[in-house]
């Protein structure tokens, strides 16, 4: 079922999705080469808890850390650890904060150090995919238009979208109906009205769209190795048009 949020509900998740981003500016101006992935996580779960609120991630489903830190061919789902970030890799964040009973979720890809131009591409082309899908969050549109729209832009750079895992309601839980994926066909899916909150995040690929788990029962990799990026927002339907829940 699909959740309609009324005007109060609305103001209420702001403030999730503000300290979400918050989170999310933060740890992009942390990390830096040398670092662990744990130590960001760390930082980042202090910095949500100052704010008083909670993070989403930790312990979702048994997930060990408060955001998904996923370096170069890890598409998503990368768990905090020993890993040492080095100049020239890419690292998607992915973090969310709980608060006042909602949840905010987003994600950025941020260069370490300087990165090869390939990887720019790509970020490029998925943060703007991200842009152009939130233009076609309107009241009256359906959800396949924001896939065919990721899926469309993507594709004509020479990149592929994943299919294994899609974006999704957010609201007073963290995954909520509908799907969002970024694929599809324009004019399909449910239809999008004033009051739905989605998180639309396109998670692009280098080569092969095909992703796998590892070991961890988290840890998504391309299938080829090659780099992926991930880029995301929490964002409104109303009678307005599309507003971006997600920012700082
Ligand atoms: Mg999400």
């Amino acid at each position: 079922m699909i959740s309609i949020k009324n005007s109060r509900e609305l103001t209420a998740m702001r403030d999730a999705c503000r300290i979400s981003a918050q989170a999310l500016q933060y740890a992009g101006e942390i990390a830096k080469a040398g670092m662990t992935t744990g130590e960001i996580d760390y930082l980042i779960r202090k910095f949500i808890e100052k704010q008083g609120a909670k993070p989403s991630f930790l312990g979702y489903g048994g997930f060990p850390g408060s955001a998904c830190l996923s370096v170069n061919d890890v598409v998503i789902h990368g768990i905090p650890g020993k890993r040492v970030l080095k100049d020239g890799d890419i690292l998607s964040v992915d973090v969310g904060a709980f608060y006042n009973g909602y949840h905010g979720d987003n994600a950025y890809t941020f260069p370490i150090g300087q990165v090869s131009e390939d990887a720019k591409k790509l970020m490029d082309a998925t943060r703007e995919s991200l842009a152009k899908a939130i233009e076609q969050a309107v009241a009256g549109n359906r959800i396949g238009d924001i896939g065919s729209t990721v899926q469309g832009y993507v594709e004509e750079r020479g990149f592929s979208v994943v299919r294994q895992f899609v974006g999704h309601g957010v609201g007073t839980n963290l995954h909520e109906d509908p799907s969002v994926p970024n694929f599809g066909t324009a004019g399909r899916g449910p239809r999008l009205l004033p009051g739905m909150t989605i998180a639309i995040e396109p998670m692009v690929n280098q080569g092969t769209p095909d992703v796998e788990i590892l070991a961890d029962g988290w840890t998504t990799v391309t299938k080829d190795r090659k780099l992926s990026a991930h880029f995301e927002h929490t964002v409104a339907i109303t009678t307005d048009g599309p507003v971006i829940l997600t920012l700082p």
